[in-house]
């Protein structure tokens, strides 16, 4: 990578892990996805029970791998004969790993959600929630972020999932009200009223969308 741009990543991550410090969440800063794996491996006892929600930074840098083995109690609700029961087993795992549609300089949390399943669990439930954030997804403020969301991690999300909605034939959000839409419920995580429960590992890279 670029040193102008590593060390621009640095700078900012400082400065991302100090508003969420403000907000009494935890962050962390990776220079590589190999240790963004080494430190999310270490606020991971084995033996943890583990869900997650929409998490492809997590597969990005190789953590789902490593939690599916029997080190650890992986709730995998994908391959779950009832999906519910292992929906609702999500709240009370040790830990629930995720990702973000988008970040704030200052450390508010934003995702977007059409089951709900990942927004409620960061809301509660799970006892530790562990984001892995690439560093596309910060942006400046909060208007920035909810556009960013709204405008190109979902209609992305929405294309991946092969849904009838306008913005996988446009590529922008047309603020749909389809049956398929995936934009139901939007999560602002802007302070957690419990400490160590939230930790964000910023990676020096461009994961997930
Ligand atoms: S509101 Fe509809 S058009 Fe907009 S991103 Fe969500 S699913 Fe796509």
């Amino acid at each position: 990578m670029n040193e102008n741009i590593r060390k621009r990543n640095e700078l900012l991550a400082q400065k991302v892990i100090g508003g969420l410090k403000s907000r009494n969440m935890t962050g962390y800063y990776a220079e590589s996805k190999e240790e963004a794996l080494k430190k999310a491996l270490e606020l991971i006892p084995e033996g943890s029970s583990i869900a997650m929600g929409g998490a492809m930074s997590a597969h990005e840098i190789g953590l789902v791998d490593m939690l599916q083995t029997d080190s650890y109690r992986f709730i995998d609700r994908d391959q779950a004969a009832d999906k519910r029961e292992a929906m609702l087993k999500a709240y009370d795992a040790d830990v629930f790993l995720s990702s973000v549609n988008a970040m704030t300089e200052d450390g508010v949390l934003v995702n977007i959600d059409g089951n709900a399943n990942r927004v409620s669990a960061i809301a509660q439930g799970p006892k530790k929630v562990l984001f892995i954030v690439g560093m596309n997804k910060i942006c400046n403020d909060i208007d920035a972020a909810m556009k960013r969301a709204r405008n190109v991690a979902a209609p992305i999300n929405a294309q991946r999932f092969g849904l009838n909605t306008p913005c996988t034939k446009t590529g922008a959000c047309m603020n749909c009200k389809s049956p398929d839409t995936i934009c139901c419920q939007f999560l602002i995580t802007r302070y957690s009223r419990h400490a160590d429960r939230i930790h964000v590992i910023l990676v020096n890279d461009s994961l997930g969308f």
